[in-house]
């Protein structure tokens, strides 16, 4: 990485901006909405600019490679998975990460649940949702969440703090547009819908990233995940 962390900070601030203004747009405090560092294929350096910035914590895709970072780092940092979980990985993510983000069934559910009670933890997580019905996507369809909840509701050890997901890629700019309100609109009403059955607030709407984070705020996004807007474009990588 040939990123400074004179650069980054000026890219964190600039960042910050974004987010303070998309907040002001609709009268909402910006503090309300916490910046998540995306630091998924690059190197540890990255996460020790989030921390030395002040930023709370880092998105990570694949547990191992968090792993590793992890172990390289005394940084007080969250880390926190944002990428599909396979259901044999389950254990090893539940060890190493302060919050799954991207739980979308049940079966992984059960394995992250039973992983926790083993590790005598309490394990906060997110369920990931297909909100913008996109089959490249992995997550619950939004038909199917209501049941996903009410499994989450029941794992003793998980802590459902709220819900994620990511909006589909459109052909232009104003159908990605389009796509990001619809997508971001529907996990908002869903959460609202479920938080209103069940007398839970579930918090979090983690929605948004560089390219839709202004929409993802207007609809009530508490979660920003944020990478290329920090650190530049990545390696490609299947996300
Ligand atoms: C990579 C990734 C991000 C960050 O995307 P940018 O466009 O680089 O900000 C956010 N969320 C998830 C789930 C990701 O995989």
């Amino acid at each position: 990485m040939t990123l400074t962390f004179e650069e980054f900070s000026r890219r964190a601030d600039a960042l910050r901006a974004r987010i303070a203004a998309a907040c002001a747009a609709v009268g909402r405090a910006p503090d309300d909405v916490e910046l998540l560092a995306v630091t998924k294929t690059h190197p540890v350096a990255a996460a020790d600019f989030a921390a030395r910035y002040g930023l709370r914590g880092v998105g990570e895709n694949r547990v191992q490679e968090a792993v590793e970072k992890r172990a390289q780092t005394s940084a007080p940092l969250r880390w926190e998975l944002i990428g599909h979980l396979q259901s044999n990985k389950a254990r090893l993510a539940a060890q190493h990460f302060d919050r799954i983000q991207s739980v979308d069934s049940e079966k992984l559910l059960r394995h992250l649940d039973r992983a926790a009670a083993e590790l005598g933890r309490k394990l906060p997580v997110l369920l990931q949702i297909n909100a913008g019905d996109d089959p490249a996507k992995f997550g619950a369809d939004l038909a199917d969440a209501p049941r996903l909840l009410d499994a989450a509701l029941a794992c003793a050890h998980l802590q459902i703090d709220g819900f994620m997901t990511i909006a589909p890629l459109g052909a232009d700019a104003a159908e990605t547009a389009a796509h990001a309100a619809r997508t971001f609109a529907n996990l908002r009403t869903l959460r609202d819908d479920l938080a209103a059955r069940t007398g839970r607030p579930f918090r979090e709407l983690s929605m948004g990233m560089t390219g839709d984070l202004e929409a993802a705020v207007a609809a009530g996004s508490t979660i920003v995940r944020v990478g290329t807007a920090l650190y530049g474009e990545r390696p490609t990588q299947a996300a």
